[in-house]
């Protein structure tokens, strides 16, 4: 499977951070981790301390996954509106899910200090506009449900969107939690700090085959290595799927742009991340050397390879989009790509173990935020790992 097409920006100004090596032996360990992207650099990196040994694999380069492609906007409000997650899961278990993406946000935040050195990260509000003006009912239905349950939000009508922000919409939320992070070169910091703690990583190693018998979990790599482990923890992205016998997910296509760096002009209030009711969403934010990231256009399924002609169709609609709303600001496209993505039947993600694969822990941050599901998953694997009880895995678990 391809996860992306075409090269994203942040993998093109980073390059290769750090190289590690392929397997080159057989292994014994308390914990195997097989997937170098985000979410397992923050579960390995949350394990490096607890006095186990841990490796971690990765069948192409480590962040080199879906993790290089991510637009990376960190928000707690999930794909799914607070409404119509109370719909499907109620409202203590929708509300708990959305605080926990909020304080996964302050999470990252302390954890990119923490690391040394400390890691570049900023804290960015949020706004998400109407779409329509018939779909300002609807979000300010949503307005009111967030500011019920304490999250920190304005309700924004149409001359304030204007004035802050420069374009036209009926009315918007405008949360003070979201933040924006490299999440590429984050995967390698956290990799870094774990490798300090003792632990390895490679690259250009796949797992070809997982066994499990009553002495534990044994791997088989594709360049004729065995690995030995008590505990498994699969956080191979979209490529997880293979391994649950259940469907959990559809794997859609998206797209993004940046464009080239822009003149030094003001772009709109606070720099926030800005996304949209309608669905798929368009989204914007500006990122490093004063240029802004664009993406969506979503397609609801997902072709294995992406033409070049598609991804260019689809970023000039982006660029369109962006313009018409935007006129004052001359965007013009640097780099473009599409990537996979995965969506739930309600937005949440899969964390946790399955029946049918013992001593095994899925990191699954499936969904639009990805990355702040990562960082629950993390935890969550880390508690469960370490035998401490975690309150939140149900909220997760495959059998939701
Ligand atoms: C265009 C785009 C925009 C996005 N925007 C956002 C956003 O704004 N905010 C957000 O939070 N999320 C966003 N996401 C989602 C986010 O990027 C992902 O949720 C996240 O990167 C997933 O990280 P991961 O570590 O789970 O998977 P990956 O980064 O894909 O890592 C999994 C790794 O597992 C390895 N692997 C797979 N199978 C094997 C095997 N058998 N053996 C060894 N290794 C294996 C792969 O090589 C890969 O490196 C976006 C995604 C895309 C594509």
């Amino acid at each position: 499977m391809n996860l992306y097409e075409q090269q994203p920006y942040w993998l093109m100004k980073n390059g290769i951070v750090t190289s590690y090596p392929s397997l080159q032996k057989n292994l014994k360990l308390d914990v195997a981790v097989i997937g170098g992207g985000i979410s397992a650099a923050l579960t390995a990196w949350h394990l490096r301390n607890a006095g186990l040994s841990i490796a971690v694999f990765d069948r192409r380069h480590v962040g080199m996954g879906s993790t290089a492609a991510s637009t990376a906007f960190l928000q707690y409000e999930i794909d799914t509106p607070l409404t119509s997650l109370t719909n499907l899961v109620g409202e203590i278990n929708a509300v708990k899910s959305y605080q926990l993406c909020r304080e996964a946000i302050y999470h990252i935040a302390g954890l990119c200090k923490s690391l040394k050195p400390a890691f570049d990260f900023s804290l960015k509000p949020s706004l998400q506009h109407a779409s329509f003006k018939t779909h300002t009912k609807t979000l300010k239905q949503e307005y009111d449900l967030r500011k019920k349950h304490g999250f920190e939000i304005q309700w924004l009508e149409a001359d304030e969107i204007e004035k802050k922000f420069g374009f036209e919409a009926s009315g918007a939320i405008f949360s003070a939690d979201g933040g924006e992070v490299d999440a590429y070169l984050l995967t390698h910091a956290l990799f870094k700090s774990f490798g300090e703690a003792g632990h390895k990583v490679y690259n250009n190693t796949g797992i070809k085959t997982i066994g499990h018998s009553k002495h534990g979990i044994t791997l088989h790599t594709d360049n004729g290595f065995v690995i030995n482990a008590k505990k498994l923890v699969i956080a191979c992205g979209y490529e997880s799927l293979k391994y649950i016998p259940k469907k959990v997910a559809e794997i859609n296509s998206t797209y993004a742009l940046v464009s080239e760096p822009l003149p030094d002009i003001h772009f709109w209030y606070k720099d926030s991340l800005i996304w949209e009711t309608a669905v798929p969403y368009m989204y914007f934010r500006a990122v490093s050397e004063n240029r802004i990231l664009v993406g969506g256009r979503d397609d609801p399924f997902h072709h294995p390879h992406i033409l070049p002609s598609v991804i260019k169709r689809k970023t000039a609609m982006l660029q369109h989009a962006f313009l018409k709303k935007m006129p004052h600001i001359p965007l013009k496209i640097d780099f473009s790509w599409a990537g996979a993505f995965a969506s739930t039947k309600d937005g949440l993600p899969y964390i946790g173990c399955i029946p049918e694969r013992p001593d095994t822990y899925f990191a699954l941050g499936f969904g639009g935020n990805g990355i702040t599901f990562s960082v629950i998953a993390a935890d969550i694997i880390h508690d469960l790992i370490t035998g401490k009880k975690n309150d939140h895995a149900r909220l997760f678990s495959f059998d939701r």
